[in-house]
């Protein structure tokens, strides 16, 4: 089974494709923690892609599915999170998958408001070590900004600053957005609401999968 997370930056799809990938054998795809990991260890996509990420628009399409064909055939249970953001990424995983005698078989859209994204973006931060992401308003950690596993400091993203939040979600407006009507249409699309807490959204589209499955 093939899924894609679809949403706003800051509505969760991180979270819940942690958690989901943890729970069942998905493999998860984020093509924004993939370019994350490029730049932290300086590699030659790492430097291509940081000026786009800092300025908080989308890395070309080309570069993107470059980074996609590599790993999309590690898998059939693949859980892409972030990705396609431009309808001619849909395009093209739509004939890489064609290619390999396979389909997306759900999109799950988180929708949220935008005030809302704002608020939970400003007060994320991120392990180093493990990833796991909090909320310091709604999902703090036990102790001051320290992550409860690791026990390291936790980071809050450079594009996660206020500045950088606004242009991040003009171009979600523009260019990502126009692809809830282009999977709307394929008839596997399933709305989520984002602004539930991460157990009752768990719950939902654990359910929903399992639907699938069955039927
Ligand atoms: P994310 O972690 O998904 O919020 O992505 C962080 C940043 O990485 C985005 O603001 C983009 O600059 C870049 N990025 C991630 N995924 C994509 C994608 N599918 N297409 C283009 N740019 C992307």
């Amino acid at each position: 089974m093939n899924i894609i997370f679809l949403g706003p930056p800051g509505s969760g799809k991180g979270t819940q494709a942690k958690l989901l990938s943890k729970n069942k054998n998905f493999l998860h795809i984020s093509t924004g923690d993939l370019f994350r990991e490029e730049i932290e260890k300086k590699t030659a996509l790492g430097l291509k892609v940081k000026s786009y990420i800092d300025q908080g628009k989308l890395v070309p399409d080309d570069i993107v599915l470059d980074v996609i064909k590599t790993r999309i055939s590690i898998s059939n249970n693949i859980l892409f999170d972030g990705f396609p953001r431009t309808v001619d990424q849909a395009e093209g995983l739509e004939k890489m998958m064609e290619e390999l005698g396979r389909k997306i078989d759900l999109v799950f859209f988180f929708e949220i408001n935008e005030k809302e994204v704002i608020k939970r973006i400003v007060a994320r931060r991120t392990c180093p070590n493990c990833g796991k992401i909090y909320n310091m308003i709604t999902n703090p950690p036990k102790n001051d900004e320290t992550c409860d596993i690791c026990n390291v400091k936790l980071y809050q993203r450079d594009d996660d600053k206020e500045d950088v939040i606004k242009k991040r979600l003009e171009v979600y407006k523009f260019q990502t957005s126009p692809l809830v009507s282009y999977y709307r249409l394929e008839g596997i699309f399933e709305i989520i609401d984002a602004s539930r807490n991460v157990d009752e959204i768990y719950s939902e589209i654990d359910k929903k999968i399992s639907q699938k499955i069955l039927y």
